[in-house]
């Protein structure tokens, strides 16, 4: 068995179709970290890929917060405006859709939610200290973030002082999942956040434990047109070109 995860599409249609594309039917499952919108310039289209693929989904931040009603001072401007523009084009079946998402989902072994286990909607993980304290919040040998939109592994071995090590998931091949607890954040398909523009995801095969983050090309400026399009914020145009 072979499972794909993905994480933080942020409304980007050109990238989740370039990444279901490389994707194709090399896993048996997708699973998805939630913020499928926010950002981007296509959300209605972006949850309605997901739903047609049967994708099974958390909730993210930008998720909850476009469903409107909600104070939006935990954001800045530009997500602020986008925030704003998305809550105008969501249809309503999406925006059902999304209320329906959870928080947190279990099952064969992993634990899935947007921001930590602990907060499953809002913490980042970037430091091994809140990796550290978020390995008892949940009970599975592996969690899976998203959140950051940086691919990153959090490692905590087995018999041994309670330390936590971050590894690098980009660029590395593939790392063995087989002894130790795991968090795992695929990093952003739709906004990635590491300096490299293109699309990544996340590879698990379950028969052989082993995890490898893949990365997509794809038409960045056929998304940056659409934004222009929606007058969208030009910072958020601007940083998809760099992976920032
Ligand atoms: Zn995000």
């Amino acid at each position: 068995m072979r499972y794909a995860i993905i994480s933080d599409i942020h409304a980007n249609l050109t990238a989740l179709e370039a990444v279901l594309a490389d994707i194709g039917d090399q896993v048996d499952r997708i699973w998805c970290l939630g913020d499928l919108i926010g950002y981007g310039p296509d959300p209605n289209e972006c949850i309605e890929r997901i739903r047609r693929e049967e994708i099974v989904s958390v909730v993210g931040n930008h998720d909850k917060a476009c469903l409107g009603g909600m104070d939006l001072i935990e954001f800045n401007p530009d997500a602020r405006r986008s925030c704003r523009w998305t809550i105008e084009q969501l249809k309503p079946e999406n925006r059902a859709y999304l209320e329906g998402l959870a928080e947190k989902v279990v099952g064969d072994g992993f634990t899935l939610v947007h921001g930590s286990p602990r907060l499953p909607v809002w913490e980042y993980i970037t430091q091994p200290e809140t990796a550290r304290e978020n390995f008892a919040a949940f009970d599975t040998r592996i969690c899976l973030v998203g959140h950051t939109h940086v691919p990153l592994a959090f490692f905590l071995a087995d018999n041994a002082p309670p330390t936590c090590e971050r590894r690098w998931l980009s660029g590395v091949g593939p790392i063995d999942l087989n002894t130790g607890r795991w968090i795992l954040n695929p990093g952003g398909l739709g906004q990635p956040r590491d300096g490299d523009p293109t699309s990544p995801y996340l590879v698990i095969d379950l028969d052989t434990m082993m995890a490898e983050v893949h990365r997509v090309p794809y038409a960045i400026e056929q998304t940056q047109r659409r934004m222009e399009q929606a007058g969208l914020p030009g910072n958020l145009i601007l940083r998809l070109s760099y992976g920032w």
